[in-house]
């Protein structure tokens, strides 16, 4: 039998093949074909890396010799060879999942130096300190990545070697300081290994290929995973390529450039580049790059072959690009393209843009967009009258627009904590790395001392859509003391500082933000967006203000009105629990007399803000016994204002207490044992519905919501009241007033058997929140305890709360829609619970036929470009 393939040439690969090869490889591939300047290379397939871990994490010796047919190949091609001390090949080894994933291992350059082949690379270029300076790159570089050696044990050497001679940067030092760089370089690797520094090329080969495939399973790379949606059983692919040199004088150089501007958008070729450096010189942000256009004078041939290049990449792929290249003596070379990261504004413009030059059309256009990323522009903005009387204290790079205030911290670890403890932080950082990936999501914004508008720092914030000022050398960071100093001020862990994302200014004090106007290409990629999809978008919204906001960000109906959180409310609270301590059904009809008229006005407030779009209203859910206090004070208090003994309020606070509640005396079961609860809801529905449509003319057809079904005879009971109690309320006030009653399949049963409740239900929302925890059998409110150990343990890859469960909490979601449609082939369709407005999710309900997705108002902007991306994967129209 033939042998699976695992690796292959750069000629043998083309874009399309981007699940096998990775992004980087697929699109090296593509390059190689285009006849665009890229160093010959193979990569190492995805397939590799699963097999490895399918294998007990052991690189399997068939990809170990195809690895090495490779090798041969492109030994023959480049007319060099590894480990030969007259001509050595040298090698870069790159991790490139399917999509580009910060927190796995990135790059090794070098790779093929020993103590032979530098002494030949020295001859052959003629350049002892480049050769050397080539290979204690590669000895710190394969130590840390490789072998997981502190980098800092390599820095502080150089460190100290540049301060004995006098250097201020690197380039300062001669070939003979490198030397003595690289001995003690090799001495810490001794040390630390047991072993000498691996000579022989072809193990520190596959020593690093197997150091990306072990990378894949890293935590930063597991959190980044879980943050993006992104499968672990993708596996990344590695690429192996012929290294050119950036660093070989004044005629090198190497940097990274973007097709269009990746923070507005613009369309202008923008890019930095550093001349006799290599590329991590750029990335790491240790010396300041230049901007592209200075190319011009630099090197102008290579600038034009360069900008030509580009132009032509963004045309192939029809997108933004974001390429590496690297000129060595004279020659430019592209090491990578992809499809650039932005900032939303960004993405949004450039997507608009390319329709309007001809270059995309409006549906591969709303592709061009991450649902998630529209969150960003609907982010705070600085309050304008306090902005302006802020002072500026600082100013950096305006790596990734927003505008953020918090407290500071200076380790990811403990922004990650303040936050959890409610706190809003402002993370600040010398440079970021992949491991500070949890302390950057839970920062409000990000704040580095160093690097560039394409450090690591700068990509991740945009791709999060979270502010970040970048490169900010006016701030002198004390780790130790965890203060920073600027303008002879100090900042202590705690302060308040605020930053300006689009401007790269820092504020030493909290300025209020305020929330943003949309508009402009927002609404029209969005008016796109809208007039592709097929699923609805409602909101869930439990105030007129709520759904007045909701739909400013494009809602079209209420698929939720949670009733209860109205009961919270201050002056209600008191009808509330009089209703709940009652021991009559006499008593509790008199308390539900004085809630009456103030449900009836929330939802005349509601259906004024609607405007006559849908609105489903979902009768009481929560148990009773969470509107009254558990502390014997609190019940000493209310027996107080209540008129009642102490004893007696405590017996029935005591008698109210169930075990475990969310299972208990709630949803339906409510309406059940105190029917007058469901008579007062549905005459306030329905009064209110009748009241607003004679003054306002809306054609509303209230839509009430049963909570909680399990049966079709609990499901019969309730209705039957709504309608005997709306029937009676509308034939008396002689207008004429549809409505629906329906419910929500969040119980297991009743997916189940949704067939027979479908023929009660005119409509069916799904509750997926407590179809998610009742299906799992864990509660939502204490499965974030332990969900981190399942994580960890790759049990679970996500959240079941927040990305819906789809081949089993899904599955009956699909049961509940195909049993429903039986019974009731026209049957109204929708989800209410929190992943109404998750992309995944939403891509899920449309794929299965619901007719809409609710989520919380901010979301709504979301959940529409989501439904329009489903739309187009997956047309129903
Ligand atoms: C649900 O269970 O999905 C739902 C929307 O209801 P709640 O979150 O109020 O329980
Ligand atoms: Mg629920």
């Amino acid at each position: 039998m033939e042998n699976k393939k695992y690796v292959y040439l750069f000629s043998e690969g083309n874009a399309t093949m981007r699940n096998l090869l990775g992004g980087k490889g697929a699109n090296l591939a593509e390059m190689t074909n285009l006849g665009i300047p890229v160093p010959q290379g193979f990569t190492v397939s995805t397939e590799a890396c699963t097999k490895y871990y399918e294998d007990g994490k052991v690189i399997n010796e068939d990809i170990v010799s195809q690895v090495y047919r490779a090798l041969s190949t492109m030994e023959e091609k480049t007319n060099k060879k590894f480990g030969n001390v007259e001509n050595p090949l040298l090698v870069s080894v790159r991790s490139g999942a399917r999509v580009s994933m910060p927190g796995m291992m990135d790059t090794i350059l070098n790779l093929g130096l020993n103590d032979n082949t530098v002494e030949g690379l020295s001859k052959l270029t003629n350049n002892e300190r480049f050769a050397y300076d080539s290979y204690r790159r590669f000895i710190q570089m394969f130590s840390d990545v490789v072998m997981g050696i502190e980098k800092r044990k390599f820095e502080d050497v150089l460190d100290k070697v540049k301060e004995v001679k006098g250097a201020k940067f690197d380039t300062d030092l001669s070939a003979s300081d490198l030397k003595e760089i690289v001995k003690q370089f090799k001495g810490i690797y001794m040390k630390e290994m047991g072993k000498p520094f691996p000579q022989e090329p072809k193990e520190q080969l596959i020593e690093s290929i197997t150091a990306v495939f072990r990378s894949w399973d890293n935590p930063r790379a597991i959190v980044y995973r879980r943050l993006n949606d992104i499968p672990g059983d993708w596996g990344t692919a590695v690429n192996v390529q012929s290294m050119v040199f950036g660093n070989m004088g004044e005629t090198s150089g190497t940097g990274v450039a973007f097709t269009r501007n990746p923070a507005t958008g613009e369309k202008l070729i923008f890019g930095e580049y550093l001349i006799n450096a290599q590329g991590e010189d750029v990335v790491a942000g240790i010396r300041t790059p230049q901007p592209i256009a200075k190319l011009k004078g630099d090197l102008p041939e290579c600038y034009e072959q360069f900008m030509s290049i580009a132009q032509n990449l963004e045309n192939h792929y029809k997108d933004m690009q974001d390429m590496e290249f690297t000129i060595e003596q004279g020659k430019l070379y592209f090491l990578q393209t992809r499809n650039g990261k932005r900032t939303a504004q960004a993405a949004l413009k450039v997507a608009v843009d390319m329709v309007n030059e001809g270059l995309i059309t409006k549906k591969e256009a709303i592709l061009k967009v991450e649902p998630k990323q529209l969150d960003a522009l609907l982010h705070p903005n600085f309050d304008q009258t306090e902005i302006k009387n802020a002072k500026v204290i600082a100013k950096g790079l305006p790596a990734s627009p927003g505008a953020a205030c918090g407290k500071v911290y200076f380790t990811a670890e403990e922004a990650k904590e303040h936050h959890e403890q409610g706190e809003k932080v402002v993370l600040v950082r010398l440079e970021t790395s992949p491991e500070d990936i949890e302390g950057m999501a839970a920062a409000e914004g990000i704040l580095t001392a160093r690097g560039g508008m394409t450090s690591h720092a700068a990509v991740v914030a945009r791709g999060m859509g979270t502010c970040c000022v970048a490169g900010c050398g006016d701030i002198r960071i004390n780790e130790k003391n965890e203060t920073f100093e600027v303008s002879g001020n100090v900042y202590h862990k705690g302060d308040y500082i605020s930053l300006d994302g689009s401007t790269g200014n820092v504020y030493g004090q909290a300025i209020k933000t305020v929330e943003p106007e949309i508009s402009g290409y927002f609404g029209t990629f969005m008016a796109w967006a809208d007039d592709i999809r097929t699923l609805k978008v409602r909101t869930n919204a439990d105030t007129p203000r709520d759904a007045m906001h909701a739909v400013k960000f494009g809602a079209e109906g209420v698929g939720l009105c949670r009733t209860e959180h109205m009961f919270f409310d201050e002056d209600r609270i008191p009808a509330v629990r009089e209703m709940i301590i009652s021991k009559t059904e006499e008593q509790r009809r008199k308390a539900l007399v004085k809630l009456l008229p103030m449900q009836r006005e929330d939802f005349i407030g509601i259906y004024e803000a609607m405007e006559g779009k849908p609105v489903t209203i979902r009768f009481l859910d929560p148990p009773l016994h969470e509107f009254l206090p558990t502390d014997e004070e609190d019940i000493k208090d209310l027996a107080k204002e209540m008129e009642v003994g102490f004893e007696e309020l405590k017996a029935t606070v005591a008698s109210l207490h169930e075990v475990n509640p969310m299972m208990g005396h709630r949803g339906c079961r409510l309406a059940v044992s105190y029917p007058e609860i469901a008579e007062m809801q549905t005459r306030a529905i329905i009064e209110a519905a009748i009241d607003v449509k004679k003054r306002k003319n809306y054609d509303i057809v209230p839509e009430i919501m049963i909570p909680l079904i399990g049966e079709i005879k609990e499901l019969k009971f309730v209705k039957d009241i709504v309608v005997r109690v709306a029937n009676e309320i509308i034939d008396k006030s002689g207008i004429k007033l549809k409505y629906l009653v329906g419910t929500m399949i969040e119980i297991p049963r009743a997916a189940i058997t949704a067939d027979e409740i479908a023929k009660e239900a005119e409509f069916f929302s799904f509750g997926t929140n407590d179809l998610t925890q009742l299906t799992f059998g864990f509660s939502r409110d204490d499965a974030g305890k332990f969900l981190g150990d399942y994580y960890d343990k790759k049990i679970y890859e996500s959240d079941p709360f927040q990305r819906l469960d789809q081949s089993g909490v899904g599955k009956l979601v699909k049961m509940g829609v195909e049993l429903g449609k039986q019974t009731r082939p026209d049957i109204h369709l929708g989800i209410c619970g929190e992943h109404g407005g998750d992309p995944s999710s939403v891509e899920f309900c449309h794929s299965v036929g619901l007719d809409y997705v609710s989520c919380s108002p901010f979301r709504v902007p979301v959940a529409r470009l989501a439904a329009a991306q489903a739309e187009v994967k997956n047309p129903r129209k």
